[in-house]
């Protein structure tokens, strides 16, 4: 998707912090971090969000939740971090390329926002 910022990232058109990659997998910091750790991973294949993954993409969303785990270990957060995925704009969405959240370093509330 030409018009996908997380597209063009995961293509390096766009600059960004990249963590990460693999054939499947992109993983860079966000430009406005929440946490003292905060990366997003996100498929190189573009799925809008959560909600228009299907059964064929398991294996690729398991990817992506076992690249958040071995991040958090890289990145000294094992045992304390938190996963998010934002679907739709009421709950907060605003990059339509699904994606995680891995968020750590500091205590987290409980519920979110
Ligand atoms: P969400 O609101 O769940 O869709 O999350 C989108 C996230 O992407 C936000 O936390 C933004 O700060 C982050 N973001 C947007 N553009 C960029 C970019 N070019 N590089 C890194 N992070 C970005």
């Amino acid at each position: 998707m030409k018009d996908c910022i997380f597209c063009r990232i995961a293509a390096g058109e766009i600059p960004a912090t990249v963590v990460f990659k693999d054939d499947e997998v992109v993983a860079f910091r966000d430009l406005s971090p929440q946490a003292p750790v905060h990366l997003l991973l996100v498929p190189r294949r573009h799925i809008a969000s959560l909600d228009e993954a299907h059964a064929a993409d398991a294996s690729l969303l398991g990817r992506l939740l076992l690249a958040a785990k071995d991040l958090a270990a890289r990145e000294g957060i094992a045992g304390g971090y938190r996963l998010v995925n934002n679907c739709g704009p009421s709950a907060g969405q605003s990059v339509f390329h699904v994606h995680l959240h891995l968020l750590g370093g500091r205590p987290m509330g409980w519920p979110p926002g």
